[in-house]
């Protein structure tokens, strides 16, 4: 069994599709335990500089806990979780944190998705790659990602090589950053998302990659799944894709959560 863990609602302001057909997508498909993680609220910023077309509003916030809720006891054949997807900005963790220990969430999902102020998965700021040597660009997402890690905020690593998405990759080896990184994963006690979206961008690769994926599984990092589903025909898409590449890379179980606590199952 896989989980979809990982998906978004129209109040982002860039996915679309109902919540409902978001299940009745993942009950077609035979998921049983699904999760949203819609992106915070943008609690870094001042409100004058909050893009509406990238995370929900705070006023959104509570809607989105009371429609999860909603949903779960109009749809009772499936587990449904309720989690977050939160962008890791060094500097305000006391905030993120206050906020994340006040919601009932069963998981958080922890992304980087900036480079200082560079929103570099943004296909409107793809020029900025040009500036950049690819190695040193690599070294400074994976810093940052081990740094997110070791916040100690987050349950699950989200689309732990993200920085390949636009198919941007250094010409050296870089297993020692896989290493390293997957060390750093072990320590802090996170867990990692196998995340099909990199399969409907130019990357055309799961995240993380096979190499990423193998390192993680020496080191004993658990995995969990998502689909980062952005309308409802994304729900559970490359899971088989997802299923062989656990499997190559020796995994044979994956987590779940509930209120922020671990258990395995079998895949
Ligand atoms: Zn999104
Ligand atoms: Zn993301």
């Amino acid at each position: 069994m896989l989980v979809d863990y990982h998906w978004h609602t129209t109040r982002c302001g860039h996915a679309s599709g109902t919540m409902q057909e978001y299940l009745n997508v993942a009950r077609a498909k035979g998921l049983t335990e699904v999760g949203f993680a819609d992106h915070i609220p943008m609690y870094w910023l001042k409100s004058n500089k909050i893009d509406p077309e990238l995370a929900m509003s705070t006023t959104e916030l509570p809607e989105y806990l009371a429609e999860v809720e909603l949903l779960r006891r109009t749809n009772l054949d499936i587990n449904i979780k309720l989690g977050l997807e939160v962008d890791f900005i060094p500097g305000h963790e006391a905030t993120a944190k206050k906020i994340l220990t006040a919601l009932p969430l069963d998981y958080v999902l922890g992304s980087v998705h900036y480079l200082n102020d560079w929103g570099f998965d943004n296909p409107h700021l793809i020029h900025h790659y040009q500036e950049w040597d690819l190695l040193e660009l690599y070294h400074c997402y994976f810093e940052q990602i081990r740094a997110a890690a070791s916040s100690g905020l987050f349950d699950i690593i989200a689309h732990p090589d993200l920085i390949k998405k636009f198919g941007y990759r250094p010409q050296k080896e870089i297993t020692e950053i896989y290493r390293q990184t997957a060390r750093v994963f072990a320590d802090s006690e996170v867990c990692v998302e196998i995340n099909t979206a990199g399969l409907r961008v130019p990357a055309q690769e799961i995240y993380p990659s096979l190499a990423f994926l193998k390192l993680l599984h020496r080191y004993k990092v658990p995995v969990t799944t998502g689909s980062d589903a952005h309308k409802p025909e994304h729900v559970g898409q490359g899971f088989k894709e997802a299923l062989q590449l656990l499997e190559l890379a020796g995994y044979r179980e994956i987590t779940l959560f509930n209120k922020r606590q671990k258990s395995y199952c079998k895949i």
